[in-house]
């Protein structure tokens, strides 16, 4: 990994400690990448860059455990016959933007592959860490299959960045989350439920066997990896939870069985409501047509209540934004959301420790302590205290910090 060999130090700065959910005065001296103090008067290395904190409110860089960094258009078939240089010239804006609003480390949810984690990870593309899980897994007619009705070719055409790959029976589900995890990936995605921007399927189906999902919860088990499943449907969560799934995507219209279930099994909700807000907006100019828009409302108003009633079960809820098109802008108004049902020091966990824990790397990301990461955000004004700081993140965010350095043009 590309890391600043030159050593920070902030000085003086309110540090969020985001377990205990408060700040101490303190230095933060960040070398080779990696946090290595968190304390009062500490040494500079004498080649040290220096940030006068004083006043300034520090936490630790955000995850988004919820994103499609490929999704230039909100019309995923489109993707299918993009080339690829084009996809990923628009990807590497997607991603700039993304880093620049504080997000340090995101979780794809299909389209990003091990190429991108490894420009990113080399330094030749500024943008969050990614986690990848390279093509969603879907069965004939399911949320990854692309094919309008009157379509009849195989479903797995070679355009570089559609978001799925269909594979039917336990056989062939193993075979294909093999060669995704082949191709290293960090997670499985499959989808568990119908969805919005897939051409011929209902919201309320439920997709897959319980066999084919146990199938790729065990492949993925097999290589210390996990599956995450699209559902929102309570009758798609459960089944995808009693198959050892351990993340549920959306998760709108769960039930008290879910709740239940998720506690049970420790798996974690990633809701996705500012999505659903910004397809509102202005999916139309997205490229969203007529007949997925009106899906949109289907799913929306049952949301925030699903995360209301999540959070007071004591649910691990993990921050995503799923945006797609030009509404990837909108990607911190997720906070504001969350804000309405939770308290805001929640809503920074859901970003951090618990986006960590879900991505298996507690200790390592989310967290401003030695050994950690120099993944940072210096504010100019304390998200704990109003968690629109972090909705409102180009009014009040003074320097993005990567592994040790400094982005450029991502301070005001
Ligand atoms: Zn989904
Ligand atoms: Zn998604």
């Amino acid at each position: 990994m590309t890391q600043s060999t030159q050593p920070l130090v902030i000085r003086n700065a309110s540090v969020l400690d985001v377990h205990v959910g408060t700040f101490s005065v303190a230095d933060v001296v960040t070398a080779d990448g990696k946090i290595r103090s968190v304390e009062k008067g500490a040494d500079a290395p004498e080649e040290a860059q220096i940030i006068d904190g004083t006043g300034k409110y520090v936490i630790p860089g955000l995850i988004d455990a919820h994103v499609h960094v490929v999704a230039s258009s909100a019309d995923f078939r489109s993707l299918t016959w993009t080339p690829p240089s084009y996809v990923y010239a628009q990807t590497a804006r997607i991603m700039q933007g993304m880093l620049r609003r504080g997000f340090t480390t995101v979780r794809d949810l299909s389209g990003a592959d091990f190429g991108l984690a490894k420009a990113q990870a080399e330094g030749l593309l500024e943008g969050p860490k990614l986690h990848f899980c390279g093509r969603a897994l879907s069965q004939t007619g399911g949320h990854g299959d692309m094919r309008l009705p009157g379509e009849d070719h195989e479903p797995n055409r070679k355009g570089c960045c559609g978001i799925g790959r269909v594979a039917d029976g336990v056989d062939a589900v193993r075979a294909a989350a093999r060669d995704e995890l082949r191709k290293g990936a960090h997670h499985i995605k499959i989808m568990a439920s119908g969805g919005v921007s897939s051409p011929t399927d209902r919201i309320d189906s439920t997709q897959y066997s319980r066999d084919e999902m146990r199938a790729a919860v065990e492949e993925a088990e097999a290589a210390n990896r996990y599956v995450a499943a699209h559902a929102y449907t309570a009758r798609a969560i459960n089944r995808a939870l009693e198959a050892g799934v351990r993340s549920i995507e959306h998760g709108n219209l769960l039930d008290d069985e879910s709740l239940r279930l998720f506690l049970e099994k420790d798996a974690f909700l990633v809701p996705t409501l500012v999505t659903y807000w910004a397809l509102k907006e202005e999916g139309r100019e997205s490229g969203l047509t007529e007949e997925m828009w009106a899906k949109v409302d289907s799913v929306l108003n049952s949301g925030l209540e699903a995360i209301a009633q999540a959070h007071e079960a004591g649910v691990k809820l993990v921050y995503g934004s799923d945006l797609l098109g030009g509404m990837h802008r909108h990607q911190n108004e997720q906070f504001r959301l969350l804000g309405k049902v939770q308290p805001a020091i929640d809503a920074i966990r859901a970003a951090t420790t618990t986006a960590a824990e879900l991505l298996g790397r507690p200790g390592e990301i989310g967290i401003t302590a030695p050994g950690a990461d120099a993944d940072m955000l210096v504010l100019t004004a304390d998200p704990v205290q109003d968690i629109a700081v972090l909705a409102d993140m180009a009014d009040h965010l003074e320097f993005v910090i990567q592994d040790g350095a400094v982005i450029p043009g991502a301070a005001n």
